[in-house]
């Protein structure tokens, strides 16, 4: 059976693919994933015990795992999502970010390397995708997009430990011929998603009548692309992509972190009127936004060139953000016990990234 390996296949776009892959191919999907605070194994629940589905608990940064991992499951695919995702984050504790950003592609890259050194006959057809993001590409001004050509510049810690992934990734195809392809894609959105990102954080904020905390003064722009989008954009990566090129995908969709929390606002207020909602003394959920303190380094704008995974790859988004939006707050309103499960004595909503410390 074809095999694909997805690492962090429990966290929010690793989880999508998997139901992408299972849904949509006869691929054999090994998970592995470390379960961190982010993973959550509930959302391949369905897969348990279907001879197509593996799920391994195990840590990218352990090599001797990864060789086990390969040796055992003969993948002709590995595509890499682990990481630690979360900006804030890094900007609490950087480390846990070199560890398995930096570290544990590091590892992924020498472990899949020494496999087909001893298997040369499967290198041609084998694929290592390094899930990327546009955020190593540092700020825009309010002019022009980023592409596969866009100098790296990383501000946060998080995109720096990305953006050196990426460069051992480039390194390893043209060093050792390892057939890696790498992506960036824009901010994503869509089911799944661990409630710290902006969008399921104000949702479940705005239900609850607490406060809407919007960065700054809300004007960073962001490129939102929907999570099944870009799946469909990694699987076409694998097909079509060619070793050592990278693929940038974006939605086009270029909107600023406050009119996004205010379109959110009202598309809440027709599902769920805040007059009916007993949490609010309020009666809109936009008037429980409130300006707070800017995120240190914070980039201000993002946007996506993704011309060449158009014309190379035959990719474009078919979801808009209207629609894609609001299918994304029917889905957290109808599983709003599995926000309460994700994050229970994990994460409580709370400010993170001061860079003082509060
Ligand atoms: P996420 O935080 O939701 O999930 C990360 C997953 O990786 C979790 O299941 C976690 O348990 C697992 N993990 C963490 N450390 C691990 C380790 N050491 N070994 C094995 N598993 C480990 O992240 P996400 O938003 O789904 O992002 C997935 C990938 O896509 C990341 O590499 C991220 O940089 C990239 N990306 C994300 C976005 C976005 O908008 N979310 C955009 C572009 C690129």
């Amino acid at each position: 059976m074809k095999t694909t390996i997805v690492t962090g296949g429990a966290g929010f776009i690793g989880t999508n693919f998997v139901h992408h892959l299972m849904r949509t191919s006869d691929e054999r999907v090994v998970v592995f994933d470390k379960l961190t605070y982010a993973g959550c194994r509930e959302n391949l629940a369905e897969f348990e015990g279907d001879p197509r589905f593996e799920f391994v608990v195990g840590d990218v940064s352990d090599r001797k795992a990864l060789d086990a991992l390969l040796a055992r499951t003969m993948p002709r695919r590995v595509v890499h999502f682990a990481a630690e995702s979360h900006v804030d984050r890094s900007i609490d504790g950087p480390g846990a970010f070199v560890e398995t950003n930096v570290r544990g592609s590091f590892e992924l890259l020498e472990a899949t390397r020494a496999h087909l050194a001893a298997r040369p006959e499967l290198a041609d057809s084998f694929r290592l995708l390094q899930v990327s993001t546009d955020e190593v590409f540092g700020s825009l001004g309010p002019q022009g997009a980023f592409d596969e050509d866009s100098p790296y510049r990383p501000n946060s810690p998080y995109a720096a430990s990305k953006a050196a992934a990426d460069h051992f990734a480039r390194a390893y195809h043209v060093t050792f011929g390892l057939p890696v392809i790498v992506t960036h894609c824009s901010n994503n959105y869509g089911p799944y998603q661990f409630p710290e990102k902006l969008i399921p954080l104000m949702l479940l904020n705005a239900l609850e009548g607490r406060e809407l905390p919007v960065y700054g003064d809300g004007r960073q722009v962001r490129d939102w692309l929907h999570v099944e989008d870009h799946c469909r954009g990694l699987v076409l990566a694998l097909e079509r992509g060619e070793p050592g090129r990278c693929y940038a995908f974006g939605g086009g969709e270029e909107l600023e972190n406050r009119h996004l929390v205010e379109t959110l606002c009202s598309l809440l207020d027709e599902r769920r009127p805040a007059s009916t909602n007993d949490a609010l003394v309020c009666g809109s959920y936009a008037e429980l936004v409130r300006h707070v303190a800017d995120r240190p380094g914070h980039d201000r704008r993002y946007a996506i060139d993704a011309g060449r995974a158009k014309d190379e790859l035959g990719w474009s988004p078919s979801v808009s953000f209207a629609e894609g939006l609001a299918a994304t707050i029917e889905w957290y309103l109808e599983r709003l016990d599995w926000c309460a499960r994700i994050t229970e004595e994990r994460y409580r909503r709370e400010r993170l990234g001061l860079a003082d410390g509060g």
